[in-house]
């Protein structure tokens, strides 16, 4: 075993059907809630009011918006402030979890997560928020939540379209954990595991959406993605992702799935060792093919212009992101290489691995 520093972060993972509906009053007693602001948005508000009704909740946040435009974290915060709130329970996707922690970065407030998608942030001390077109993100430990109960009830009428690409959204944290700059055996590990039981819910929900198993396996590895992302950091494909997301306003989880299987194909031959866990996870000697298929009979655009991107906004992110990269990636990555590859995603070449 070589040299290696791993951060074990603190957090307690409740997970089990119907949780959702048992843990919340003695998880918030934990934390020693009595005014409890729930941050939800969408179609997680309604089953978040079921599910709260006896708590100590004493206000709501619903204005979420995807990416936390720094105006919404700074509504939210005030709201917090107007109902005194001494715990925040964040309620539905990403989304609503960033939302969170936005606040929880001023407030010191502790986060009691509910996840009901695929994302993996409530595993991260990591928040993001964005203005002005750019997404700016930073690492607080104040942010990280505190306890997260998983209840796979909640993800069960989660739509085919919107699970597949979360999952894929999660698959790309436990790929890129293989090589991402602070990558260690530990969150590799957690990374491999991810890949496995995603790879397996995945490809069953398309014939079997109504199938509950698949669902509690995409949701432990939602939180082994969001795991081994805290802990071994993002790399390239993240910032790709996070550039193109905060200066075109793309759809996160959609937008990781498609540039997923070009990342993968990029790197794969200069990484040896993520290339046999992947072969080891995905139960092939393809794993590109084997994602690619996935990822098409799941129903992911080929590309980026399917999308709606244009071919002209590419060159502003090789320019935002060049000389700026995640340090470590296993191929070396100039602007020329960056330009090639973000070509291929947006046309949807087939993803293949070459040298
Ligand atoms: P999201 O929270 O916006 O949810 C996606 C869609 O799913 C929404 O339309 C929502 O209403 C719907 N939805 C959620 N739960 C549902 C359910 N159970 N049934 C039906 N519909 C449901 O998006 P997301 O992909 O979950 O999260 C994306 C956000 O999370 C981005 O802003 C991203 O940057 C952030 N993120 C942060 C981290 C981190 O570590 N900080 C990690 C991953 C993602």
């Amino acid at each position: 075993m070589d040299r290696f520093t791993y951060d074990a972060l603190p957090g307690r993972v409740v997970f089990g059907a119907g949780t959702s509906r048992t843990e919340l009053a003695p998880e918030l007693a934990r934390l020693g809630a009595h005014r409890v602001l729930l941050v939800a948005s969408g179609s997680a508000v309604s089953p978040a009011r079921e599910r709260t009704k006896d708590l100590p909740v004493v206000g709501e946040f619903t204005e979420v918006r995807e990416h936390v435009p720094v105006a919404v974290a700074e509504r939210a915060r005030a709201r917090a402030a107007e109902v005194r709130a001494d715990a925040l329970l964040a309620f539905g996707g990403g989304s609503s979890v960033g939302t969170a922690k936005a606040v929880a970065l001023t407030t010191g407030l502790p986060i009691l997560c509910v996840p009901t998608t695929y994302a993996g942030s409530e595993a991260t001390p990591v928040w993001g928020m964005t203005e002005g077109g750019r997404k700016t993100t930073g690492r607080d430990e104040r942010v990280l939540p505190r306890a997260i109960v998983y209840d796979p009830e909640l993800t069960y009428g989660l739509p085919v379209r919107i699970a597949s690409a979360s999952g894929l959204n999660a698959m790309a944290h436990c790929v890129e954990a293989f090589w991402a700059p602070r990558a260690n055996p530990v969150s590799t590990v957690l990374a491999e595991d991810g890949v496995r039981a995603l790879a397996e819910g995945l490809s069953l929900i398309v014939d079997e959406p109504s199938a509950e198993a698949p669902r509690a396996d995409l949701l432990y590895g939602a939180y082994l993605a969001g795991a081994s992302l805290a802990g071994a950091g993002s790399g390239l494909h993240h910032a790709i992702c996070h550039a193109l997301g905060g200066a075109y306003d793309l759809p996160h989880a959609l937008t990781h799935a498609t540039v997923l299987p070009h990342v993968v194909a990029y790197t794969l031959p200069y990484a040896a060792e993520a290339s046999r866990r992947m072969r080891r996870a995905l139960d092939t000697d393809d794993p590109v093919g084997a994602l690619r298929a996935l990822a098409t009979r799941l129903g992911i655009p080929a590309g980026l212009r399917e999308l709606g991107l244009a071919e002209d906004q590419l060159d502003p992110i090789v320019e935002r992101l060049a000389g700026h990269l995640p340090p470590g990636h296993p191929r070396p990555t100039d602007r020329d290489a960056l330009r090639a590859l973000l070509h291929d995603a947006w046309a949807g070449t087939t993803p293949k691995e070459t040298v």
